[in-house]
């Protein structure tokens, strides 16, 4: 199937600028309006503050914009939200929701609150995944495309519309945020959609819209070495390393792309990730699998792995989803697996499952399921 452009739309549909950089935004008043350069980027800037500080979606509200100008924005131009298929909420307050990029493609993004400084937005960037990881969910669905730099960050105004986070008048007092840090840890692998994770980084960063700090924004990789320092440098993004093994033969099994770039390999570009130190260290994740990878000899294992590299390390109980091969390790196992870790000086890293009777936690995501009922799918969850 050829790519579907979000921008593009059906064709009698105006062009979406909701989820446009500053500089389309500028292109657009360039060729649309034939405004110079210096017009077109006031304009630009107008609209910027509109879309992604006040979140509107009518051109009428733009109230420093000429009348004449917005009806013919308004008659030539959208600002369109990605379209809500289903919402779901958990009883721990996780909210997942489905939405449809274009005609039959959908993906997920998950609100988890209290994660982060206030809560956490769990971006896709991919409908589903080239890579098979064994333990995870959107690994079983092959990779339909890549999601443009506007469909990310149209999952972000998607949520800050259901969160209703948009300021009405004035600066965003930062105290009030429910919505702080990004990760891009849903469906895909970031790193190979690098150009549209840095654009949507660009938008949702920029300190005059959504105003995330970069800080704030972590994408987690599989571990495909040679897009890490690139991401480094075009993002300043925090780094997250899905490990979840601590010996090659191992991770080639659980982490297929361990065969392409070996653990060595991969700590090697963690410690000359751009920017990394003591205080902006690498997260890496570790999946617990019960008899597979969550031996004490592991933990030490891991520690030792890890010497020398500013390292935080969050150990993830397994969330299940139907007929995957694994089983989570028990409480016991993760909290002597985490007392070696905790002991070598990495702090509280026990990741609480959340979401999980929504299937919204991590590895649970797959967008077929919108065909079923959410009973269907936490029974399931439950393995029953
Ligand atoms: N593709 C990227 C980002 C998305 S996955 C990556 O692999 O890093 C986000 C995190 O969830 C990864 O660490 C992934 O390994 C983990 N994960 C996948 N399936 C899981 C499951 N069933 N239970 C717990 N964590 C899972
Ligand atoms: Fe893809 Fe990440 Fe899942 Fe592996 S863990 S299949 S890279 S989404």
């Amino acid at each position: 199937m050829a790519e579907l452009d979000l921008n593009a739309g059906p064709a009698a549909a105006p062009a979406n600028l909701a989820g446009a950089t500053r500089a389309e935004l500028r292109a657009t008043f360039a060729d649309a309006f034939g405004l110079d350069e210096k017009k077109a980027r006031m304009r630009a800037n107008q609209l910027f503050r509109w879309i992604y500080h006040f979140g509107v979606t009518e051109f009428d509200a733009m109230t420093d914009i000429a009348k004449e100008m917005r009806g013919e924005l308004s008659a030539r131009f959208a600002l369109r939200r990605l379209n809500m298929v289903e919402r779901q909420v958990s009883s721990d307050g996780t909210r997942k929701y489905l939405l449809e990029l274009s005609p039959g493609v959908e993906v997920e993004c998950v609100f988890i609150p209290d994660v982060g400084r206030a809560g956490a937005l769990c971006v896709s960037s991919q409908v589903g995944c080239t890579l098979n990881c064994t333990f995870c969910h959107t690994g079983t669905q092959a990779l339909v495309r890549n999601l443009t730099a506007a469909e990310i960050v149209g999952q972000v105004l998607a949520v800050k519309d259901d969160l209703e986070e948009w300021p009405t008048a004035g600066p965003v007092d930062e105290r009030d945020r429910r919505l702080s840090n990004i990760v891009f840890m849903g469906m895909g692998e970031p790193l190979y959609n690098l150009d549209n994770v840095a654009k949507a980084m660009e938008v949702i960063s920029d300190g005059e819209g959504i105003s995330l700090s970069r800080r704030r924004i972590t994408v987690s990789t599989s571990g495909v070495v040679p897009q890490m320092a690139p991401l480094g440098e075009r993002t300043s993004a925090m780094l997250a390393i899905s490990l979840h093994a601590t010996n090659d033969d191992l991770r080639d099994e659980l982490v297929p792309i361990n065969r392409k770039y070996p653990l060595d390999e991969l700590l090697d570009a963690c410690r000359n990730y751009p920017g990394v130190s003591n205080a902006r260290r690498i997260t890496f994740e570790y999946v617990m699998l019960k008899g597979v990878n969550d031996t004490d000899a592991e933990a030490r294992d891991l520690v030792r792995l890890l010497k020398g590299i500013p390292a935080k390390i969050n150990l993830i109980p397994w969330n299940p989803w139907p007929g995957a091969p694994y089983e989570c390790s028990s409480w016991e196992r993760i909290e002597a697996f985490a007392d070696i870790v905790n002991r070598a000086g990495y702090a509280s890293p026990i990741r609480t499952p959340r979401g999980r009777d929504i299937a919204a936690a991590c590895g649970q995501l797959k967008s077929d399921s919108v065909k079923k009922r959410a009973s269907e799918v936490r029974r399931e969850a439950a393995g029953v």
